[in-house]
């Protein structure tokens, strides 16, 4: 098999996810997210902890789409809404995982995929003109801005509408594949491992994540736990 071979997936294998290489799907991402993820992974003048402001409010939105999601069918709101991070400095990731509502395997095709994002067409369309990377933060280009510290982005995600989890990963590069993870979440949420770049392992470290979190969290209402210690 030629995806046994590949990179990503030795990756895979060796994170510890179970799943079956013959389900494994290569999808090409759309004309336009390509164009943006080349700017956003040769970005350097951008601030680059902004992907972590980005990543908390896709957590935060995830985690009240799930609260809203209960509260309509009439259910007690879970008691599980929170955000954790997990530092690795000797692997150098970083983690963000929330409990919030997941995502189908075709969620995870359309919504990573493609750029439905308003920020990032705006930038898109800036980008050419007069402006360079600089701006990125400023538009806010949503999930992949994952890719201006890391050089892999994996996510595992489950929704509460299929009972099978999924693994999304991508080098940002043209293509990312998809596979089933066996016995991987038991309940429901979205995990994202960051593989950093060589020269962005700060963010495999407490204190400066810390730091960032403190600048970004002010509109984050629900708990934080970094390294299993709660912000
Ligand atoms: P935006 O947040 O503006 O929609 P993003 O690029 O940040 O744009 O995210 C794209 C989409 O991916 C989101 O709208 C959401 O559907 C999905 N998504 C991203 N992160 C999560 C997550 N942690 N949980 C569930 N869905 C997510
Ligand atoms: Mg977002």
């Amino acid at each position: 098999y030629l995806l046994r071979q590949s990179k990503l997936f030795r990756m895979n294998n060796s994170l510890g996810y179970r799943f079956c290489s013959e389900k494994q799907e290569k999808h090409e991402f759309k004309a336009e997210t390509k164009k943006l993820l080349d700017i956003v992974a040769k970005s350097i003048y951008t601030d680059k902890d902004v992907f972590l402001r980005e990543l908390l409010s896709n957590a935060s939105d995830a985690l009240e789409k799930q609260r809203f999601l209960a509260t309509q069918k009439g259910e007690q709101v879970p008691s599980d809404l929170e955000i954790k991070i997990e530092l690795d400095e000797q692997k150098r990731t970083i983690t963000i995982e929330d409990s919030g509502i997941g995502m189908t395997k075709q969620e995870m095709i359309d919504n990573l995929g493609t750029i439905a994002r308003s920020g990032s067409k705006q930038f898109l369309d800036q980008v050419g003109t007069q402006m360079n990377d600089k701006i990125i933060g400023q538009f806010g280009v949503g999930f992949y801005s994952s890719f201006i510290v890391g050089d892999t982005v994996e996510v595992v995600s489950k929704s509460e509408r299929s009972d099978k989890t999924y693994v999304w990963i991508s080098d940002g590069t043209g293509t990312f594949e998809i596979s089933e993870a066996k016995d991987y979440f038991q309940g429901r949420g979205t995990k994202i491992t960051i593989h950093l770049k060589p020269d962005q392992s700060n963010f495999s470290k407490k204190t400066e994540v810390l730091k960032t979190i403190q600048r970004y969290s002010n509109f984050i209402n629900y708990p934080i736990i970094v390294n299993g210690e709660r912000q």
